[in-house]
Parts: structure tokens; sequence; C-alpha cells
């Protein structure tokens, strides 16, 4: 059940946001991904989804990006056990708000 509505999901473009939990097309998202090519792994912001690996989708909201932190959302969306710094994604969210 769970993979059909993931596979519904990506026909239809729509995406859950990892804050808010609301369902939006993936155009009114933001992807953000781990960018591992650091020493130190960071969540970096996707703006045009291009990106390569697993992604979280967030409303280009920060009340969205404070929930998923607080949940601890986006590393578990990204399926990583160590805690990531947002700093990168922080500051791309302040400057595109
Ligand atoms: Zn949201």
């Amino acid at each position: 059940m769970v993979s059909t509505t993931a596979t519904a999901a990506t026909v239809t473009g729509m995406r859950t946001c990892a804050g808010c939990r609301g369902k939006a097309h993936r155009s009114d998202l933001v992807r953000m991904v781990v960018d591992r090519r650091a020493a130190t792994a960071v969540v970096v912001v996707d703006p045009r989804a291009v990106l390569p690996g697993r992604g979280v989708w967030l409303h280009q909201r920060s009340d969205c990006l404070d929930r998923a932190e607080t949940r601890r959302a986006i590393q578990r969306g990204l399926r990583v056990a160590q805690s990531l710094p947002l700093e990168q994604v922080r500051a791309w969210f302040d400057s595109h708000a």
C-alpha cells in the first residue's frame, strides 16, 4: 500500500511537505538532498530538483523548515542517522522568503 501510494505520487508530481505534512505539487515545494561531497555531509537545497539521490520536500516557508527541523523530519526523510547541519538550507530560505 505504501509503495502504491508512492508510485501514484510520483506520477502526479504530488509531494508531501516534511514540515507541515501538507501535500502540494512538486513545483510548489523545494527539494533538499544530502551533499556527501563535503567532508561532513550537509543538507543543501536543490531548487531545480536535479540532484541525484533521495530528497525531501518542503514548502518555501521558514515555518515549515522550523517544523521539519524540530521533528527531525529532514534527517529521517533522507534516511540519515546523524544530525545534519541545516545552515545552508536556512540561509537559502532566508534569502528566498
Ligand atoms: Zn509545509
